[in-house]
């Protein structure tokens, strides 16, 4: 008898007949002999509501309370849930992130899980209770709500799944799998058997929207075997879970796409010690995350450094960027939103190499430009206009043969 954590996204819990049919996957799992704690998220488009509320009423809604908001969406659906199982005679009950003893820092709105005082929903595993939890929410040493981030039931569910140590947590979502690519990008879009967590966490981060980043971080340091599947359609699904000799093999496992960039340039920058540091201190010190960045050769003692940000930081980082500018007596600020970055992703190439090469052949046989590049051990990203990205992608995903398997 193994103990599962199902976790069903907002998508899988939208409406009434959706719910019944959620209660319909989690009694199969049950009859089938295995022990089940679910985690839900809130019903789709409900925590945005939620949110749009909190901002008719106030600028900059104060965030215990904006936690105090988010939280109740999904309390709506675990009290529903449990119902649903009841009536199908099952003994469910649902519980807050308090009632779960899910302990977080303060960082209202994106708190960290410390620990979780897991006695209680051991004790109703044990006498046959099927939990049924809010994803999302927590409680701080105040015993105030806290919340864990958009998209934080995934980390719910997989630090329940760690804490009592469950054989695998089971993400179910509107998609049936990870796939090579976007299928609505690519049509031959592949699903994957199975992704390591180091991936999966670019994937993620990438803008492959399946799994919560933070979710994924925390199943790798846990040693959590996670599985996305579908609610709607039946299959294996992808799992990830450690990297092994299968997934070294495969040189690239996935290419992304994220529009979500801008790019910022200080043109004709003093080319000496301690401009980066000032720069990149003021913007670090404002919250604005920065990504890519790259200097160029200085021509004389002046030099052009250029780096990437959230599109949404854009207004923000270009006014300080200026003040910046004025305090290191750079020439100018030049800004660009239109941009993209595509991304290969795969454990395969620490041990192949080429990969690069290939890339950038690839794009310009395409006639794309590239505006920058990175890279890790496991992945290569390329700035590029953003008109030309799902062409991009496309053409990647050809050229590394990913519609093959
Ligand atoms: N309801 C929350 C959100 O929309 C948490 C979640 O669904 O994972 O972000
Ligand atoms: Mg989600």
């Amino acid at each position: 008898m193994s103990l599962v954590v199902q976790k069903f996204g907002g998508t899988s819990v939208a409406d009434i007949g959706r719910i019944k049919h959620v209660a319909d996957l989690v009694a199969r799992s049950r009859r089938a002999g295995d022990t089940v704690l679910v985690v839900l998220s809130a019903m789709s488009g409900e925590t945005d509501r939620l949110v749009k509320l909190a901002h008719e009423v106030a600028e900059c809604p104060d965030e215990r309370e904006m936690d105090m908001l988010l939280s109740t969406g999904e309390r709506v659906t675990i009290a529903l849930l449990a119902m649903a199982l009841r009536s199908l005679g099952f003994d469910a009950r649902s519980y807050t992130g308090r009632q779960v003893g899910i302990i977080t820092d303060s960082m209202h709105t994106k708190a960290r899980i410390e620990r979780i005082a897991a006695e209680r929903i051991q004790a109703a595993l044990d006498k046959g209770i099927i939990p049924v939890v809010a994803g999302f929410q927590g409680i701080n040493e105040q015993n105030d709500v806290t919340t864990l981030g958009r998209g934080g039931s995934d980390l719910t569910a997989v630090a329940l799944a760690a804490a009592l140590k469950a054989d695998r947590c089971i993400i179910y979502t509107d998609v049936d799998g990870v796939y090579t690519a976007d299928p609505n990008v690519v049509p031959a879009a592949r699903r994957q058997d199975k992704v390591s967590y180091e991936e999966m966490l670019e994937l993620a981060s990438l803008g492959a929207k399946v799994l919560q980043s933070r979710s994924v971080e925390f199943a790798a340091k846990y040693g959590v075997p996670v599985v996305v599947k579908s609610t709607f359609v039946e299959g294996r699904g992808t799992l990830v879970t450690k990297e092994d000799r299968d997934m070294e093999q495969v040189v690239v496992s996935g290419v992304t796409g994220d529009r979500n960039q801008a790019k910022v340039t200080f043109i004709g920058v003093p080319d000496k010690p301690g401009i980066a540091a000032r720069i990149f201190g003021a913007i670090g010190a404002a919250n604005i995350l920065v990504d890519m960045i790259i200097q160029n050769v200085s021509q004389g003692d002046l030099t052009d450094l250029s780096f990437t940000i959230p599109r949404a930081d854009l207004p923000k980082a270009v006014d300080l960027a200026k003040r910046i500018a004025k305090d290191i007596g750079a020439k100018s600020v030049e800004v660009k939103d239109q941009i993209a970055k595509v991304s290969l992703v795969g454990v395969g190439m620490r041990s192949h190499s080429g990969v690069a090469g290939r890339m950038f052949e690839t794009l310009a046989r395409e006639g794309i430009n590239i505006m920058m590049i990175s890279t890790s051990e496991i992945k290569i990203s390329c700035v590029i206009e953003e008109k030309s990205m799902e062409q991009a992608i496309r053409s990647l995903h050809q050229a590394f043969g990913l519609e093959k398997g």
